[in-house]
């Protein structure tokens, strides 16, 4: 009853009318408490609404068209389809006792007669209650509105008699055009009327889903905005129209118009935007924004002051809602493209870095591919040294010759700056830019040239490994903290977890392959990579290569006299003693039993290489001390300069082999006092 109250004075004399209405008859309650049909109010506030509805209209009948409109109104609720589906008007007012309770708790109704066309009601005062006046009126409204549940007009209703004129009771005589009911009632009829209906229906839908697909009917997203701007300005009546939206909130504000140009269109939309209008237009700003996001404003403007309707807000919200929709779908678009891409950029990542061998190899693949899979311009990969605790760079990109010596002999551990130690406790990324507070990445990236760099951690299975930076010369913006940026980076270092770990122990077992266990000095397949590899690079140099061939003098002896383990011992001695007298560069192998080899990789002459083999043989003039034992062992000595002695690895061997006999040979002639 409020509910319909408050619309019929709403539709004549606006909100204004509705507080008007409330103040008089002094209702504490909210229109919107009143307009919830799920809420009650008491006899006495009722009856002072009709009251002051009456005074505020005008109209001594307010009451009664309240009633006559009820069901009018409220045709599509639950109540109206029970009674519809009675039937008919007469089957209604039989049913009327029943159906009374379901909106009054203050009436009691009942039937007196029922027919078609005609029907006498009975009302009365629930005890404790009283009719009053007005709510009569209300009630023969309530009666003249049955037959329009059933498409007809209203009925006529007289009081023969009343409860407040005295009378036991209230007694409503109600009638209505029976042959018409008929005809209505006439199955053909109704289901010409319904098909009516539904063609009138399927028109409005039609009309919508047009719209609608002709909003979405092309990928381009600036065209479908560009219309639907000048959609917007058919439906709502003002000499310009603006959309001003951003994909997302750090990009550019893009600004479609109509009827104002570009430049106007977009100080408009700034303006508007900073809830500052300018100053003289008179606007009607709706938001763009979804559940998902807030994309910017739909403006509709005039210069100069007037008045927009409440309907030209919910239209131009409408258009809105339309952009937003459009937005999203792009939004969305736009993600699911990105994502695919990140997809297989990590893919290719992941085989590329999967043909890797050593942690090496890996690194130098990985920071090849990372700028595939991140907008950066430098990758570095720095590996974490657990005994030594610090990181070294094992891997860049990008840097130019200058910047990448000084990163190579950079070693950085947690005293140099408290980020490492907090990337190690929380293994995130972290990102820097000029601005940051520590003053050694600030200094770092000042010398670098960056102005944005991301530290992504390596760990696998809970072990710091080492560090992944991404970094870029410009442009900051490219290196911002976002959650698909961290997911992107996340993504990488995971991988770069695996196959670092898988590359650190291919690094075990190639150094087990060129090792030899006793002495940790090169084998014979590691003396063989070391002087390829020397050879390979002396080459074009013009340098020389020195090779000394070392065997201990009598070295059965040692294991004859003193047992195998204190043979084992003298061996690793005179190991550690042919390294301490090689230099950086240099390469020391255990060709086997008690053959040594030193691969001298800067050699000017052979004098030089003399110079090597007389360092050689002091090294052995010293006594080794096997706890108590004091045992002399004396090695022979010989050498080539490649490529003069050999100009190939065999040639040169052979050469310094013979040259070693040679040594031993005049040894034995001249045996030295053991
Ligand atoms: P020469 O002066 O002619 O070199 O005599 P040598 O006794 O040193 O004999 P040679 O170099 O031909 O043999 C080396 C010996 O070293 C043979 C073997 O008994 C011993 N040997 C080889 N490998 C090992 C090892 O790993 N540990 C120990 N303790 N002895 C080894
Ligand atoms: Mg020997």
């Amino acid at each position: 009853m409020t509910s319909v109250m408050l619309r019929l004075v709403r539709s004549t004399g606006g909100d204004g009318a509705v507080a008007d209405l409330l103040e008089r008859a002094g209702i504490e309650h909210e229109a919107s408490y009143l307009e919830n049909v799920e809420n009650w109010i008491s006899l006495d506030e009722a009856t002072a609404m009709f009251q002051a509805g009456v005074d505020l209209t005008g109209d001594p009948l307010f009451a009664r068209r309240v009633g006559e409109n009820t069901l009018r109104q409220h045709a599509g609720t639950q109540v109206a389809t029970v009674l519809r589906s009675l039937g008919s008007t007469e089957a209604v007012l039989q049913a009327v006792a029943q159906s009374t309770a379901r909106v009054s708790a203050v009436t009691k109704m009942e039937a007196i007669e029922a027919a078609p066309g005609r029907g006498v009601v009975m009302a009365c005062a629930r005890e404790g209650f009283r009719r009053r006046r007005l709510h009569c009126d209300w009630t023969a409204g309530l009666l003249a509105g049955l037959p329009i549940l059933f498409g007809l007009p209203l009925a006529r209703v007289e009081e023969s008699e009343c409860q407040t004129r005295g009378d036991a009771q209230c007694l409503y005589t109600v009638s209505w055009d029976a042959e018409l009911a008929e005809a209505a009632a006439d199955p053909q009829q109704r289901v010409t009327s319904l098909e009516a209906q539904l063609v009138a229906m399927s028109e409005r839908l039609h009309g919508a889903y047009a719209t609608a697909g002709d909003l979405v009917s092309t990928d381009d997203l600036d065209t479908v905005l560009r219309r639907i701007v000048e959609r917007a300005a058919d439906a709502v009546r003002a000499p310009s129209h603006i959309l001003a939206v951003r994909t997302d909130p750090a990009s550019e504000l893009q600004v479609y118009s109509h009827g104002i140009d570009e430049r106007r269109a977009e100080q408009v939309a700034t303006a508007t935007l900073a809830k500052e209008p300018p100053d003289g237009d008179s606007v009607l700003v709706v938001d763009v924004a979804s559940a998902r996001r807030q994309y910017g404003q739909l403006i509709a403007r005039y210069p100069g002051t007037v008045e927009f309707f409440p309907q030209d807000h919910e239209l131009l919200s409408l258009y809105a809602k339309h952009a937003a929709a459009v937005l999203d779908m792009s939004v969305a678009l736009e993600q699911s493209t990105r994502r695919h891409e990140q997809v297989s950029a990590l893919l290719s990542l992941s085989s590329a870095v999967a043909q890797a061998g050593t942690s090496e190899e890996v690194a130098e693949r990985l920071v090849a591919v990372v700028p595939e899979v991140v907008d950066c311009d430098r990758t570095g990969v720095w590996l974490w040294d657990y005994l030594e605790q610090n990181l070294r760079s094992i891997a860049m990109s990008g840097p130019a010759h200058q910047e990448e010596e000084y990163l190579q002999q950079l070693i950085i551990s947690v005293e140099d700056t408290p980020r490492l130690r907090e990337m190690i406790a929380v293994p995130q990324p972290q990102f820097f830019d000029d601005q940051t507070e520590d003053p050694f990445m600030r200094g770092l990236m000042a010398r670098l040239g960056v102005v944005a760099l991301t530290t992504v951690p390596i760990v696998a299975r809970d072990i710091f490994l080492g560090v992944l930076t991404v970094s870029v010369t410009k442009d900051p913006r490219r290196l911002r903290s976002d959650g698909e940026l961290v997911e992107r980076l996340t993504g990488v270092a995971a991988l770069a977890a695996t196959a670092i770990q898988n590359g650190q122990l291919v690094d075990k077992l190639r150094h087990k392959a060129s090792h030899d266990p006793l002495t940790g000095l090169l084998n014979r397949v590691g003396f063989r990579h070391h002087i390829d590899r020397i050879l390979d690079t002396a080459r074009p140099a013009h340098g020389q290569v020195g090779l000394l061939f070392v065997d201990l003098d009598d070295f059965k002896h040692v294991n004859d006299a003193h047992g195998h383990d204190a043979g084992d011992e003298v061996i690793r001695k005179a190991a550690h003693r042919l390294e301490s007298i090689a230099r950086a560069g240099d390469g020391v192998a255990r060709l086997g039993g008690d053959e040594f080899a030193v691969i001298l990789a800067d050699v000017g002459d052979h004098e030089q290489l003399r110079a090597a083999e007389a360092r050689v043989r002091a090294a052995f003039r010293e006594p080794f001390m096997l706890g108590e034992i004091v045992l002399s062992v004396g090695a022979s000595v010989g050498g080539g300069v490649w490529p003069e002695d050999g100009q190939t690895v065999n040639e040169l061997v052979s050469y310094a082999d013979a040259a070693m006999y040679e040594d031993k040979a005049r040894g034995r002639s001249s045996p030295m006092q053991v």
